[in-house]
């Protein structure tokens, strides 16, 4: 059974202002109040797990230690399939820290050439971790298509390449407005379970 978290003060555990702004507004509706990366002085902890959800819940631990509040954290990424599922959890690091998405988006359509497969899912873990060590894992994914160029300048990270398959236009998520992205991503998907297990 997970812990609700009706009127609960939340700290946002990422430096990424992109997912920071998603966060906040998939958050809204439900009358939490979140305290972000600038107003509190969160830790930047070593990014060491095996998967989504380790390093996601590394986050979350040390963001509840270090300000003693619920502490909500995102761990996501690219996988593409013709890829063994790459960049997978290195896909800030593909970017130089989240820093040149044109490069690693160069990156993964270099790493493409010759394969005929280009489909890809973004994936999330999204997890919550309390000051008493209670932690909760919610795990979200889209899948879709990778597009050469890049197409459209909203969103962040590798958007512009990723055409979700849920929609009969073929506009990427750097093209679409925020709400129609949210409708349908990963970070919503794994959103909506941690609203049916936690606002109840
Ligand atoms: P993390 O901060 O280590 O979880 O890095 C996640 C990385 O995955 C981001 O820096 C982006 O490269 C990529 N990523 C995750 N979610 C999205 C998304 O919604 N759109 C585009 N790229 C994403």
């Amino acid at each position: 059974m997970a812990r609700s978290l009706a009127g609960q003060r939340l700290v946002v555990a990422s430096h990424n202002a992109g997912k920071v702004r998603e966060i906040e507004d998939l958050l809204s509706p439900f009358g939490v109040e979140t305290v972000g990366a600038a107003t509190v002085d969160l830790p930047e902890p070593v990014e060491d797990g095996d998967s989504y959800a380790a390093n996601a819940l590394i986050k979350a631990r040390a963001a509840t230690a270090a300000t003693g509040m619920v502490a909500l954290s995102d761990d996501s990424g690219l996988s593409v399939a013709a890829l063994g599922g790459a960049p997978g959890i290195y896909s800030a690091r593909w970017a130089d820290g989240a820093r040149d998405f044109a490069k690693a988006m160069r990156r993964v359509e270099d790493e493409l050439a010759g394969h005929s497969d280009r489909t890809a899912a973004f994936i999330c873990c999204l997890a919550l971790a309390w000051p008493d060590d209670h932690t909760e894992v919610f795990r979200g994914e889209v899948g879709g298509h990778l597009v050469w160029p890049p197409r459209g300048d909203r969103g962040f990270g590798y958007d512009p390449m990723f055409m979700p398959d849920a929609r009969d236009d073929d506009l990427t998520f750097g093209e679409l407005p925020p709400e129609e992205k949210h409708a349908i991503s990963h970070r919503a998907d794994a959103f909506r379970k941690l609203v049916a297990a936690c606002f109840a």
